[in-house]
């Protein structure tokens, strides 16, 4: 179809409380939401890289200037039948998944907007269920952090994910593994920590983690398939893989025995589409992560987690559980225990909610069909 115009939003969305990682603790959330219009048919993607180059070298602020500048000017104007088409015709400029994502899943909303057919059905999902889970960022204390375990479990989630950080991490999930023997859970480092810290790992490794997320440096590979030769708890790699390239990589050399998709770290909907199949051919299990997106990339999410080879419960949450109020109207709620039901309506089944979303707008262009 014809891209007539494309749209970009920066948001700020204030949190409920702060989120607290190994990359600090975050008040608000930086996000680009983007319209993609084609005659009277419009499809919403979103990125959102946060506003600091902290969880990778990208940042809200410039991925606006790159798509604005760069990436939108490429597609305004232009004809594209496949993902695979819009990535071509970005794939000379270097890097810069996030950017390109918020591209690429707004195409992805728009080609099954006009199919008239929910997204999760265009991906190849098997049924709109997803099965997800809770996490916890860190805590006050470690009481605080297991009482909020304890209601997860009683609300029926069926694992929790817990940050990790150097001062909140061994003797905290030590506490968690001893009031939950049987509770199914795993890490996030978010790459705080190098080979030198062997010692904590191999302590982790007699808890029972389902597994340990992105342990070591951001961009790292080979460290990562060291240290997995070296511990029987699986790897999961999450900063790592932001290409279908690295996957491969990864994969080959044994970096990591799962993988957490991430659609803005890795382009979009096509090479997330591209790594998962990978990933199954290959015997990684995966399941998807976020972003803290608002309902829109959330929404994204949920339909990659219809597809196959995605066997852990992803990080996707109903609407009220990091914002107040979400920018996208209907909010996704839990259908059941530790389930998501995604929407039936044509593409992601859900649009900016009017009132909140504009609330949130820190930056807008456009850019339209003649610009190309
Ligand atoms: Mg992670």
């Amino acid at each position: 179809m014809r891209i007539d115009s494309i749209d970009v939003y920066r948001l700020a969305m204030p949190l409920i409380e702060p989120f607290r990682t190994a990359y600090g603790d975050a008040c608000v959330v930086e996000t680009l939401v983007v319209r993609m219009a084609s005659g009277c048919v419009d499809g919403w993607g979103e990125a959102t890289p946060w506003a600091s180059p902290l969880y990778s070298g990208e940042w809200a602020a410039g991925a606006f200037q790159l798509i604005r500048d760069w990436l939108a000017p490429r597609l305004v104007g232009r004809n594209f039948r496949e993902g695979r088409c819009v990535q071509d015709a970005l794939a000379s400029f270097k890097g810069n998944p996030f950017a390109k994502a918020a591209l690429d899943t707004a195409w992805w909303d728009l080609h099954a907007s006009i199919e008239n057919q929910p997204l999760w059905k265009i991906v190849g999902g098997q049924s709109p269920r997803v099965e997800v889970g809770a996490d916890f960022g860190v805590q006050d204390t470690v009481d605080q952090l297991l009482e909020r375990v304890d209601r997860a479990v009683a609300e029926g989630y069926k694992r929790v994910k817990l940050k990790f950080r150097p001062s909140w991490d061994l003797p905290i999930v030590r506490e968690v593994r001893r009031a939950f023997p049987n509770l199914c859970f795993h890490v996030d480092c978010n790459a705080a920590y190098t080979l030198r810290d062997f010692r904590v790992f191999e302590s982790l490794d007699e808890l029972g983690l389902a597994m340990i997320e992105q342990p070591l440096q951001h961009d790292d590979v080979l460290d990562h398939a060291e240290l997995q030769r070296r511990i029987h708890t699986p790897i999961c790699l999450d900063e790592s893989i932001n290409s279908l390239e690295r996957a491969r990589q990864a994969i080959d050399i044994g970096a990591c025995r799962w993988i957490n998709i991430k659609p803005g770290r890795v382009g979009g909907i096509t090479p997330a589409l591209a790594i998962l199949d990978l990933a199954r051919r290959s015997g990684v299990p995966c399941w998807i992560g976020g972003m803290l997106e608002s309902g829109i990339g959330s929404a994204h999410c949920l339909a990659l987690a219809t597809t196959a080879n995605i066997d852990y419960p992803s990080d996707i949450f109903p609407a009220g559980r990091f914002y107040t109020q979400d920018a996208a109207w209907p909010e996704i709620q839990l259908s059941g225990p530790s389930q998501i039901t995604a929407f039936e309506a044509p593409g992601i089944g859900c649009r900016p909610h009017s009132g909140p979303f504009e609330r949130q707008v820190v930056g807008h262009c456009r850019l339209e069909g003649n610009c190309s």
